[in-house]
C-alpha cells in the first residue's frame, strides 16, 4: 500500500499513521520528522529548514521533495509507504507523481482527516510528545500519566502564533491539491473530530481494511 495522508496540522495524521503502519507494517514517511531530526542534527538542510519551521512557514519546495523522492527509492519504502505531511503544494504533488512514475508504481489512497479550524488551535497548543515513546498527548483532551510529565516535549511550533499560520498555509497550499487527487478517484474524506481510536476505526473502513 502506498498512501498518503492530509490534513490540517493537530488533525491527528501521526497518531492515524502509528496505527496504520502497525497493522500494514509498512513505512512512515513524516517530512515534519525528516526535517525535525536534519534541524536537530545540524545539518544544512536543518539550518535552511528550521526559520521556515518555527514560524509556521512551509520549508520550500526546492529542499523538501529531494528527500521525499531519495526516501521512497529505499529498499525499505518497496513495499509501501505512508507519506504524512507531503504533499503539502501542487509541485511537491506532480513531483511524487513523476517519481513514482518513474519507478512504475502507483498510489493507492489519499486520506484526508477534516478537523475545523476553531477545533486545531486548541489541540495543537495542548500537545505534547513523550520523546522515549514518542507517544502524543494532549494536557486536556489526552493526559498524559503524572510520571513522565517533566520529560514531556512541547514542539517549538505548537505555540497559537505559529499554529495560525500554519493553518493559513494549509488552506492557502495544501488544501488545493485536494482536487488533484479527488479526480483521480484517490481520495477518502475521514471526519477527524473525536477520539483517536475512533478515527482509527473510520480510517480503516475507508481503506477497506475493518
Ligand atoms: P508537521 O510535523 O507535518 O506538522 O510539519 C512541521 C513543519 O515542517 C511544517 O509546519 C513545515 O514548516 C515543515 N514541513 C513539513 N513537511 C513539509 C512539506 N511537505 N513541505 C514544506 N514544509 C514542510
Amino acid at each position: 500500500m502506498r498512501m498518503i495522508l492530509v490534513g490540517p496540522p493537530g488533525a491527528g495524521k501521526g497518531t492515524q499513521a502509528a496505527e496504520l503502519i502497525d497493522r500494514l507494517r509498512i513505512q512512515h514517511l513524516s517530512t515534519g520528522d525528516m526535517l525535525r531530526a536534519a534541524v536537530a542534527q545540524g545539518t544544512a538542510l536543518g539550518k535552511q529548514a528550521d526559520g521556515h519551521m518555527r514560524s509556521g512557514g512551509l520549508v520550500p519546495d526546492d529542499l523538501v521533495i529531494p528527500i521525499v523522492i531519495e526516501r521512497i527509492k529505499e529498499p525499505d519504502c518497496q513495499n509501501g509507504f505512508i507519506l504524512d505531511g507531503f504533499p503539502r503544494t501542487q509541485p511537491q504533488a506532480e513531483a511524487l507523481d513523476r517519481a513514482l512514475d518513474a519507478a512504475g508504481v502507483t498510489l493507492d489512497a489519499v486520506v484526508l482527516i477534516e478537523v475545523p479550524d476553531d477545533l486545531i488551535v486548541e489541540r495543537i497548543t495542548g500537545r505534547r510528545m513523550d520523546p522515549q515513546t514518542k507517544i502524543i498527548y494532549h494536557l486536556r483532551f489526552n493526559p498524559p500519566p503524572a510520571e513522565i510529565a517533566d520529560r514531556l516535549e512541547h514542539r517549538k511550533d505548537d505555540t497559537e502564533e505559529a499554529c495560525r499560520a500554519r493553518l493559513g498555509k494549509y488552506h492557502s497550499e495544501t488544501a488545493p491539491i485536494i482536487p488533484y487527487y479527488e479526480a483521480r478517484g484517490l481520495l477518502r474524506r475521514i471526519d477527524g473530530v473525536g477520539a483517536p481510536k475512533d478515527i482509527t476505526v473510520r480510517t480503516f473502513q475507508a481503506l477497506g481494511l475493518a
